[in-house]
């Protein structure tokens, strides 16, 4: 990783640029998951009751992927993403 520049960011989460990122608490998407990680950061959702744990983040519409909020005002720009901050409102 001596990469200066941060391409390698758009190269691992490609799938994620231009996508609607909707505002959640985390759960988890099964009961066999108790934690997520940030796809850009690998931040750590959950509700351990662990120190650093978020609870609260940005999710695809599938609900597969999740950004934590220092993520999404970093590189809301670079990935171009549409940000639904109200969960009850379908924006496509
Ligand atoms: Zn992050």
């Amino acid at each position: 990783m001596a990469e200066k520049d941060d391409s390698w960011l758009t190269d691992q989460a490609d799938h994620l640029i231009g996508v609607t990122l909707t505002r959640r608490e985390w759960a988890p998407a099964s009961v066999r998951d108790d934690h997520d990680h940030c796809a850009l950061c690998w931040a750590k959702f959950a509700k351990l009751g662990l120190p650093g744990e978020l609870h609260v983040g940005w999710c695809t519409s599938d609900m597969r992927h999740w950004v934590c909020q220092q993520c999404v005002d970093d590189f809301k720009v670079r990935f171009r993403w549409v940000l639904n901050d109200n969960p009850n409102l379908e924006i496509d």
